[in-house]
């Protein structure tokens, strides 16, 4: 669940449509404390083209959070990184299953998992474990062999 920032000069708000209910209280709250904010919905990816100009005119103590679907809370974090906030600038919230990418460790195939506790390579037909194993240099969990 998101938590409201005190102290901050404007609130972004960025969602998906399916995010916007997780929102509602932050709105309530800014609207009361007279927090000038933003707020967009985005049905479509193309509609967020015009997000790393929008980021990149905000001024500092701007506060950012995102609702929304997994790949969508990721896409709109990786351009308000490219446009200057840091992590510390923003609050995420995923509705749904999150993605992992999984790398086989027999022959480090890429292949996206969510809540699975078991795959099957789709490159190298190899059982995989997914693991806890987290190597941040590619984003990625180990997939260990499964030994019966
Ligand atoms: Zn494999």
């Amino acid at each position: 669940m998101f938590s409201y920032m005190e102290g901050k000069r404007k609130f972004l708000f960025c969602t998906d449509s399916e995010g916007v209910r997780n929102l509602h209280f932050l709105v309530c709250r800014a609207l009361n404390e007279n927090v000038p904010f933003d707020f967009h919905i985005f049905q479509e990816e193309k509609e967020e083209s015009f997000l790393s100009d929008w980021f990149s005119k905000q001024k500092m103590g701007a506060y950012l959070y995102i609702s929304g679907k997994d790949d969508f809370v990721k896409r709109i974090k990786d351009v308000a990184i490219m446009a200057g906030f840091t992590e510390h600038d923003m609050q995420l919230l995923i509705n749904g299953p999150v993605k992992k990418k999984l790398i086989c460790c027999t022959c480090h195939g890429v292949k996206e998992v969510s809540d699975q506790t078991h795959v099957v390579c789709v490159h190298c037909g190899q059982e995989l474990k997914v693991s806890d194993h987290y190597l941040r240099r590619l984003d990625a969990y180990l997939g260990y062999v499964t030994i019966k």
